[in-house]
């Protein structure tokens, strides 16, 4: 194991229960884990045979809600991304955008889509976002056991609503299909059934048209499914079926609720991304911008870890922004984590800053080699995370006696007072940078004058943080004879 990799503590790793892959024993290898008579197995092999009359296979991306379907990806043999709750929709326009050219299909049930998501595919739709939602609405959330969803019949009995839903209770089912036929963006909205074989062929043409539309780029389609849920609903497979065509239909008509294939325009396919090397001048980046200079010195490996830690309004963030932008200057790979409590003032305040002249593959500083501790507090949280050989800088008299450790270099100075003589307690904060700086002799001080002056607008406190640096610079200098 790779010594940095080792410093971390692994605090989450896949559940025992997550399948590394989905294994069906004998007999039921050919049938899904949907329960018979479940709409979801038909809805699935009619999209499946779409999919492959269409010979899109290789460039399809399914996103699987969090539902009944959620294991859809186990069944379709083309790219899959499994969504939080709700989110598919936004999932999908990721996906569609960067990979242009792949067919992106949304699956949702009513509870993933019509509840936690009603927002996520209200906006996709209003954008046009050309990709395909099959919507399954089943009337109920059937993963959860039966608790009403927004497109709950009204009289109908769930967990939550044992007396059968009421308007005045829970407000009418939401027809979702309508409410977006209402937008101006989306090309074409239907609903259709599974009532019977009839409708069930029909469900299979609008599946198609919807994941055709796509493929000709025509924009956002949405196919709403009525789809029987025998288990949940208390009803043998044939009853939900009937149920279906004789209850569901009287609150969700079939039908196609808007199709504007005709006269869609055509999304035009977004030109390739362009090359790492062409970003500058797309960006407007001056190729000799002297903020992007390496300044001489800089090659040399570095790899500072650091911590700041003190109260908010200590200047915390800032000592580490300047850090950072410091070695932006300095042509080194750099990142700043801020960490804070909710109080704006006097609250506890950390960030982490990384610098190096390697990729950094995470920006969390659990171990650094150098922790800047404002105040004692700060110092008794982190001083035993501080890594052998590293540093505790410590604005105080002495470092309390039970916080003493031997394998670390320590300088403790109160730098408020430093800071107050020079004139103002509140740049305590660059004094201890200056120290920092001239400990690890990191960064050229051209970066750190560049940094401080794009970062510290007023001429004042430039003027003095830029003293705060020198002073900073100098203590560490006059306590060398002390380590
Ligand atoms: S609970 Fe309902 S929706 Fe879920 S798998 Fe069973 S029949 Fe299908």
């Amino acid at each position: 194991m790779r010594e940095d990799v080792a410093d971390f503590t692994i605090a989450h790793e896949k559940a025992q229960s997550f399948y590394a892959s989905y294994e069906r024993k004998g007999e039921l290898q050919h049938q899904t884990h949907y329960c018979p008579g479940c709409g979801h197995g038909v809805i699935h092999k009619m999209l499946a045979r779409a999919i492959d009359e269409m010979g899109i296979q290789d460039r399809t991306i399914l996103i699987s809600p969090v539902g009944c379907s959620v294991f859809a990806y186990y069944y379709f043999d083309v790219g899959n991304i499994q969504a939080a709750h709700g989110r598919a929709p936004a999932v999908a326009t990721a996906a569609k955008r960067s990979r242009p050219h792949s067919v992106v299909i949304s699956y949702q049930g009513d509870g993933d889509l019509s509840a936690i998501g009603s927002g996520e595919i209200l906006h996709a739709a209003n954008r046009g976002e050309n990709i395909t939602v099959i919507f399954v609405n089943n009337a109920i959330y059937s993963m959860t056991g039966g608790q009403a969803a927004p497109t709950t019949l009204i009289g109908q009995k769930s967990t939550t609503t044992p007396c059968g839903r009421s308007a005045a209770n829970e407000g009418y089912p939401l027809r979702v299909s309508e409410m977006l036929a209402t937008l101006e963006a989306p090309v074409y909205i239907e609903r259709v059934g599974l009532g019977d074989n009839k409708q069930i062929a029909q469900a299979a043409r609008a599946i198609k048209r919807g994941v055709e539309n796509q493929v000709k780029g025509l924009g956002f389609s949405l196919i709403e499914v009525l789809s029987p849920c025998p288990t949940i609903w208390k009803m043998s497979a044939v009853d939900a079926q009937r149920w279906v065509r004789d209850v569901m239909e009287k609150t969700y008509p079939l039908g196609v609720l808007c199709d504007r294939t005709k006269e869609a325009r055509v999304h035009a396919m977004p030109a390739a991304a362009p090359p790492l090397e062409e970003l500058p001048r797309l960006l407007d980046i001056p190729e000799d911008d002297p903020a992007v200079d390496v300044p001489e010195g800089a090659a040399k490996a570095v790899d500072l870890q650091v911590r700041v830690a003190g109260f908010g309004g200590q200047g915390v963030l800032l000592l580490g922004e300047v850090l950072a932008e410091a070695g932006l200057d300095a042509g080194l790979e750099v990142s700043w984590l801020p960490s804070y409590g909710p109080e704006m003032r006097s609250g506890t305040s950390n960030c982490h800053v990384r610098i190096s002249n390697e990729t950094i593959d995470s920006p969390m500083v659990s171990s650094p080699n150098m922790l800047i501790a404002m105040n004692e507090p700060s110092l008794r949280k982190f001083v035993a995370t501080v890594r052998p050989g590293g540093w505790i800088l410590y604005n105080g008299d002495a470092i309390p006696a039970d916080c003493v450790r031997s394998d670390v270099h320590e300088l403790s100075i109160p730098f408020t007072h430093v800071a107050d003589e020079i004139g103002d307690a509140r740049i305590t904060n660059m004094v201890m940078l200056g120290a920092l700086l001239e400990i690890t002799g990191a960064l050229p001080q051209a970066s750190v004058d560049s940094a401080l002056k794009r970062l510290v607008k007023s001429a004042r406190w430039y003027e003095l943080d830029e003293r705060a640096l020198e002073r900073g610079r100098e203590i560490y200098c006059g306590s060398l004879a002390v380590i």
